[in-house]
C-alpha cells in the first residue's frame, strides 16, 4: 500500500518532473532516456555505486534489446566488448545435439555481464549526461502515487534526516523486493508461479569451456553452462528448493557438473574457483497492470521470470525503453499515448516469455521428474527440435526474442 505523505521536519521537498526508484537496468536506461531529452529526474538507488557496478546476474543480451539500448547511444562499451553467441547445445542421453540458431535464423545474442552494462549506464548517466543519482538511500517509501502529485521519501544515508521529493512521475524500477512493490493498491493483481524447484546459481572464474549456452538434461537433474566473459563462466545445477548452498562443497558442484553436463564426444569442464554460490528458489510473476496513477512498473519490478531462458533483463529493458520514450513524449510534447499504452504493450512480450520460460522449464527439468510419462514427452520435445525444421524455427524465434509482433 502506498504510504501517506510523511509529516516531518525535514529539509523542504524537492520536485523532479521523474523520480525513478532503482538503478539497475531498467531504471538507469530510463533515466538516461530523460536526460537525453532534457527532462530532469532523480535517481535513488539503496545501494552504493560500487555494489551495483559489481552485482553479478544476467549475461545474455537479444539482439532487438542491443539495438534499442545502440538507438539511445547506451550500446558504445557493449558492441566493443561483448562476444556474439550463434549456438546453443543440449546434452541429453550422454550426448551433445548443437542447435545452430544462428545459421537458422541469421541472427544472434549478446554476451555482456550484467555488470558491465550496469557499469556504462551509471557512467552515462551520472558522468556524462548530468544525472542526479543519489545511492545508500534508506527506508524509500512511495506515497500518493494514485493522486496527481506523488512523492517519495527516503532516510539520507549521511545526515540521518528524512527528505521528501515530489515527482510528476515515480518509475518503480527497484526489483523484486523494493520499495514499489510494496506501494502497489490492493486492485493490483499478481499471478504467481512456482516451479517447486531449486537452481544452485554459481559463478566460476573459469574460462568458459564451449563457444555457446549448454543445456544438460540428467536423470539427477538439470545443469547449465553460460559464458559470462573469456575469464568469467555462470553454471547452474538443479537442487532442491530451499537447499543450502553449505551442502555444496566445490568437489561436489565440481562432480555434478561434469556428470550432468557430461558428454561422450565434449570435453570435460574447464574447472575454476567458485566465487559466487546461491540458491534460487525458481519462480515467476507478473504484476498487472503495470501502472497504478502516477506510478509506472518496470523490470522486475513488474514481473519476475527464473532465469531458464535467459529473459528479465531483456524484458527489464524492453519496459525501460517504452517507459522513457512515453515519459519524454508527455513531459516535451504533451503526448501521452506512449504512456497510456505502456502496460499493455510491455505485458505482451512479458507473456510471451513468461510462456516460453514455462516450456522450456518442462524440457529441462521433465527428464529428472520421477515421472515416466513426463520424461518421455519431454524427450520427444527434444527430438522433435533435431528432427522438425517447423519446431526448430519456433524455437529459435522463441529464444531470441524476435517474433515480428508481440
Ligand atoms: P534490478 O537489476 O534488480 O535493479 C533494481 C535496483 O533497485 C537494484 O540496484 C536494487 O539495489 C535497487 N533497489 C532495491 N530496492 C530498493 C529500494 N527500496 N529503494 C531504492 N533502490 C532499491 N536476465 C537476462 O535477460 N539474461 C540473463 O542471462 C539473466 N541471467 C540471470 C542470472 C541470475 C543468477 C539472476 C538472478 C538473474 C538473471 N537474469 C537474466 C535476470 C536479470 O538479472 C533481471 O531481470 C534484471 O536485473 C532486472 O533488472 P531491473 O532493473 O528490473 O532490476
Amino acid at each position: 500500500m502506498t504510504s501517506p505523505s510523511p509529516h516531518s521536519n525535514s529539509p523542504a521537498p524537492e520536485r523532479f518532473p521523474v523520480v525513478v526508484v532503482g538503478a539497475g537496468p531498467a531504471g538507469l536506461t530510463v533515466g538516461n532516456i530523460l536526460r537525453a531529452a532534457g527532462v530532469d529526474c532523480l535517481v535513488l538507488e539503496a545501494e552504493s555505486r560500487e555494489f551495483i557496478e559489481r552485482r553479478p546476474r544476467a549475461g545474455v543480451i537479444e539482439e532487438w534489446a542491443v539495438r534499442g539500448l545502440e538507438r539511445r547511444g547506451l550500446a558504445g562499451g557493449l558492441t566493443v566488448r561483448a562476444q556474439r553467441h550463434t549456438e546453443c547445445e543440449f546434452r541429453f542421453d550422454g550426448r551433445a545435439h548443437r542447435f545452430a540458431y544462428g545459421e537458422l535464423t541469421g541472427r544472434h545474442h549478446w554476451i555482456y555481464p550484467q555488470p558491465l552494462l550496469v557499469t556504462d549506464l551509471v557512467h552515462e548517466y551520472a558522468d556524462v549526461r548530468g544525472g542526479d543519482i543519489r545511492f545508500g538511500v534508506r527506508d524509500v517509501r512511495l506515497h500518493d502515487v494514485d493522486s496527481g502529485r506523488p512523492s517519495v521519501s527516503y532516510t539520507d544515508p549521511d545526515s540521518g534526516e528524512r527528505r521528501l521529493v515530489r515527482a510528476d512521475f515515480v518509475a518503480g524500477c527497484d526489483g523484486a523486493r523494493g520499495a514499489s512493490r510494496q506501494a502497489l493498491p490492493a486492485r493490483a493483481r499478481i499471478s504467481r508461479h512456482d516451479y517447486g524447484i531449486g537452481w544452485l546459481a554459481l559463478l566460476a572464474e573459469a574460462p568458459p569451456s564451449a563457444d555457446r549456452v549448454l543445456f544438460g538434461m540428467h536423470p539427477d537433474g538439470f545443469a547449465g553452462h553460460m559464458a559470462r566473459s573469456p575469464e568469467m563462466t555462470r553454471y547452474y545445477l538443479q537442487c532442491p528448493p530451499g537447499d543450502d548452498p553449505g551442502n555444496w562443497p566445490d568437489g561436489r558442484v565440481w562432480e555434478e557438473l561434469q556428470r550432468r553436463l557430461g558428454a561422450a564426444d565434449r570435453p570435460p569442464l574447464t574447472q575454476g574457483r567458485l566465487v559466487e554460490k546461491r540458491v534460487l528458489d525458481m519462480h515467476n510473476y507478473v504484476v498487472e497492470p503495470m501502472v497504478f496513477g502516477r506510478l509506472f512498473l518496470a523490470g522486475d519490478a513488474a514481473h519476475l521470470v527464473a532465469p531458464i531462458a535467459a529473459k528479465g533483463m531483456n524484458l527489464a529493458l524492453n519496459d525501460a525503453f517504452l517507459l522513457g520514450d512515453g515519459l519524454v513524449a508527455q513531459l516535451t510534447k504533451g503526448d501521452r499515448s506512449g504512456l497510456d499504452g505502456y502496460s499493455e504493450a510491455c505485458l505482451r512480450r512479458v507473456w510471451d516469455y513468461q510462456e516460453f520460460s514455462a516450456w522450456l522449464s518442462e524440457v529441462y527439468h521433465g527428464t529428472s521428474c520421477g515421472d515416466p510419462y513426463r520424461a518421455g514427452t519431454t524427450l520427444a520435445r527434444l527430438r522433435r527440435l533435431f528432427t522438425s525444421p517447423a519446431a526448430a524455427a519456433a524455437f529459435a524465434e522463441q529464444y531470441l526474442g524476435t517474433a515480428g509482433a508481440y
